[in-house]
């Protein structure tokens, strides 16, 4: 495998020069703008593994927190082959910002190794994630940095993480990672939190435009954890899907794909990808069905795979009314301009999918207290949260005139910032 490093390094610049242009907005002192620019602090580990054919294998893996003004860091940890350091301060970056939005205590952090989960064996991946989270064991804990799933992450992971960190406290400790199964600590809702967010906002975003779920059309790229629970609620609350697509290729259906039985068709399968549904139309080249997934004439358009996906190449064949980013950073900022002059309406990421860490936030106050909450509880708080930051973030965004981006960013950023300046700098 060979790492495409400009990714990750460009993504890193394109997040800086967004909070350059929002810093200035606001008005901040170059200083301060160079300590959020930076992150705390990064740590780089060798994850050594013995692989299912008795050879040792080293992994490189990352925790980085970028801001720990408001609390304890938070985000996820991705197993993928496009991970870098710089991939990883990026996220651990939007994760300060997306905690920030939603105003809860936490600061912002990120994990990573490179490497390719889907072509691990089980038994493997659980060397990967124990000795992963012994190599970071330094930087976590439930006051410190909790991690939580991302991209090929899941409650297996983080429960092979809680035990690892546990028994080297000697007892367990179920506040240091989110996203557990339920049966260890884990919080109802978790699951599908971030999707049903996506939900609440997507909601939030057709009213302002005078539109309503009920019927809309949707498409959305990625069915991992987040596309396919968006799907689904979203389906149940009235919209049609019309096409989504992961690694395999994309499903095109105008009269709205059977979500059920293709989420009941996944889990049955193998490799757990789309090709091989029957009923809609599949275009098995990835590359072209993603293409003609963005072209698409839909109300919403929902990217849920990874960053960098709409770029200056293909934003101006855009004809959603709305986008709706499932995924971290899918959005350049040049695609974002050109976005802008087409006057479609972008509800951001540190929004938008800001669903999966308030529910971590409540898993972590239920383990905290071990006292934990029904589903009705969380989802009736998590909806709460979603339409107060929308709004929050709407408000902004008319005071100011700016797009819901800026507005975010304004949002978020002078949270942090103000943090910042009532604790002042030690020493
Ligand atoms: N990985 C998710 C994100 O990017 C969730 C993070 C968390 O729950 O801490 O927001």
């Amino acid at each position: 495998m060979t790492r495409d490093y400009r990714k990750g390094m460009q993504f890193l610049a394109d997040a800086r020069e967004r909070l350059d242009m929002v810093a200035k907005k606001l008005k901040l002192d170059s200083g301060l703008v160079d300590k959020l620019k930076f992150p705390k602090r990064a740590l780089i580990v060798s994850v050594p593994v013995k692989m299912d054919n008795g050879r040792l294998k080293v992994f490189t893996g990352y925790r980085v927190q970028h801001n720990l003004d408001r609390g304890p860091g938070k985000g996820g940890i991705r197993y993928h082959p496009e991970v870098t350091l710089e991939e990883v301060t990026t996220l651990a970056m939007l994760m300060t910002w997306k905690c920030a939005v939603v105003n809860i205590p936490f600061g912002g952090a990120k994990g990573g190794i490179y490497c390719n989960p889907r072509e691990m064996s089980l038994k493997e991946l659980e060397g990967l994630t124990r000795r992963f989270t012994y190599e970071i064991m330094m930087m976590i804990g439930p006051e410190k940095d909790i991690p939580a799933p991302d991209v090929y992450t899941n409650p297996q992971t983080m429960s092979w993480m809680m035990d690892t960190y546990s028994m080297h406290q000697g007892f367990s400790v179920p506040g240091v990672v989110t996203g557990k199964p339920v049966d260890l600590g884990g919080s109802k809702g978790r699951l599908d939190a971030t999707g049903r967010g996506v939900m609440f906002a997507t909601r939030e975003g057709l009213k302002h435009l005078g539109l309503s779920l009920k019927g809309a059309t949707v498409a959305i790229q990625g069915f991992g954890n987040v596309g396919s629970a968006s799907a689904r609620l979203l389906r149940e609350a009235g919209a049609k899907i019309i096409a989504v697509s992961d690694i395999s290729g994309g499903l095109f259906d105008p009269e709205g794909i059977d979500i059920p039985s293709l989420i009941a068709y996944i889990k049955k399968s193998k490799d757990k990808l789309l090709k091989g549904f029957k009923g809609p139309k599949f275009v098995s080249n990835p590359k072209r069905a993603n293409e003609k997934l963005f072209s698409l004439k839909v109300d919403v358009l929902i990217p849920a795979a990874l960053e960098n996906q709409i770029t200056s190449e293909n934003a101006h064949r855009i004809r959603a009314r709305m986008i709706t980013e499932a995924a971290n950073g899918p959005i350049t900022p040049r695609a974002d301009k050109i976005l802008a002059k087409k006057k479609v309406f972008v509800i951001p990421d540190i929004l938008a999918n800001a669903g999966g860490v308030v529910v971590s936030y409540f898993e972590w106050v239920q383990d905290t207290q071990a006292l934990f909450w029904k589903e009705k509880e969380v989802n009736t708080k998590l909806e709460e949260i979603m339409t107060e930051a929308f709004y929050d973030v709407l408000r902004t965004s008319k005071k100011h005139r700016v797009d819901m981006r800026m507005a975010a960013y304004m949002l978020a950023v002078s949270r942090v910032a103000e943090a910042t300046r009532l604790r002042g700098i030690y020493p």
